[in-house]
């Protein structure tokens, strides 16, 4: 890289404390947590960080970033956590310990493959308590169980569910004592053991601080809490762990007073959307290099709120900066938080680098 802007500072010890501290409220309710690196891509520093927090294994939705962790040398038991492809079942089986599953004829793929690598694959099959994101349908729950449970070469190690994704759905102490109920129906119908009943991610924080996560469930698998101590299905910031453990920063390119609304006749800006503006008058506004190709442009804040983000094209953001006490000139850097979706785009993105602060990790 050429330069350090647009750069995303990444403060390792604050995702370390906040690991340790999901990690000892999960123990202490009897609960194992797995890691979700998803949201930051693997980075292997954040996955460090989140090791020497404690957590029990780490989880990913992308088997490229699994492979991507094996060969960075991290051993610890790896989740795949979004349902296999059928194309892909081979190196899921090498790669991945787990995999979450809701598709009888891939977990028979997944059968056929663990056999010819003379492996034994563990999965976890998803159930939709609600959320209509993946998962077997309740009233499904047992007649698949006993499908799978005749299969060579696969172990059902429990049974898990995902909320707060697609349909929104928080997660209460119903639909998750339903997956617990489902679990020991399966235990006693087919004579088998279900060592985990995996409860969802950060938005079930909430009942564990309150102490309403049913008796039986026994893992989380934990992303948004320890990146960035929020809970967006709850909408709100979660009092007990850091919020700024991440900072994007990027470059003003241009300061201009300007008016507000544009000069011309509109057709469509650069993503063929018809724009439309509201006349405050002249303002300064300032340009940076950073646009739609790298972030998700409604998942940035400015640290400083005077400051208003008006819109963005591919390469460009343009900021509203005339109440900001701050006398932002060319050159200067502006800050922003990230949500978990600005996370996600930005660690996506070749252009942003990466600067690492307070390496020494944490406590
Ligand atoms: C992303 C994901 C998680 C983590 O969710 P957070 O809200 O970030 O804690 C957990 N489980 C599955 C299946 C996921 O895809």
């Amino acid at each position: 890289m050429l330069s350090e802007s647009p750069a995303l500072e990444i403060n390792v010890r604050k995702i370390c404390e906040n690991t340790y501290r999901v990690v000892e409220k999960c123990h202490e309710a009897g609960i194992s947590v797995l890691g979700v690196t998803k949201g930051f891509s693997a980075i292997p520093e954040i996955v460090t960080a989140m090791v020497a927090g404690g957590i029990d294994g780490l989880a990913d939705a992308r088997l490229e970033n699994i492979i991507e962790m094996r060969d960075k040398g991290f051993d610890q038991s790896m989740t795949l956590l979004r349902i296999p492809r059928l194309s892909n079942v081979h190196n899921v089986v090498k790669y991945a310990d787990i995999s979450i599953n809701s598709e009888i004829s891939v977990i028979q793929a997944l059968s056929q493959a663990a056999k010819e690598q003379g492996v034994l694959h563990k999965i976890i099959l998803m159930v939709d308590v609600g959320d209509l994101r993946e998962g077997i349908l309740t009233e499904n729950v047992l007649m698949a169980a006993r499908k799978i449970s005749g299969l060579q070469d696969i172990e059902i190690i429990g049974l898990g569910t995902n909320m707060g994704c697609f349909g929104g759905i928080l997660p209460e102490t119903e639909n998750l004592g339903l997956l617990v109920y489902l679990g020991k129906l399966v235990e006693n119908r087919l004579g088998i053991r279900l060592p985990i009943i995996s409860g969802g991610g950060t938005s079930t924080l909430r009942l564990l601080e309150n102490g309403e996560v049913p008796d039986g469930v026994n893992q989380l698998r934990v992303g948004e809490g320890i990146l960035l101590g929020t809970d967006t299905t709850n909408q709100r910031t979660i009092p007990w762990l850091h919020q700024d453990a991440f900072c994007l920063r990027v470059e003003v390119i241009e300061v201009k007073d300007k008016p507000s609304v544009p000069i011309g006749t509109i057709g469509r800006d650069s993503f063929g959307n018809i724009p439309q503006f509201v006349d405050e008058g002249i303002r300064k506004r300032a340009i940076l290099a950073i646009g739609k190709q790298d972030v998700y442009i409604e998942g940035i804040i400015p640290a400083d709120d005077t400051m208003k983000i008006l819109g963005a094209s591919s390469d460009h953001l343009i900021v509203d900066i005339t109440d900001s006490e701050q006398n932002i000139k060319v050159g200067d850097e502006i800050a922003f938080s990230l949500t978990y979706a600005g996370l996600l785009s930005v660690c996506t993105s070749k252009y942003v680098t990466r600067v690492f602060k307070e390496a020494n990790l944490c406590l």
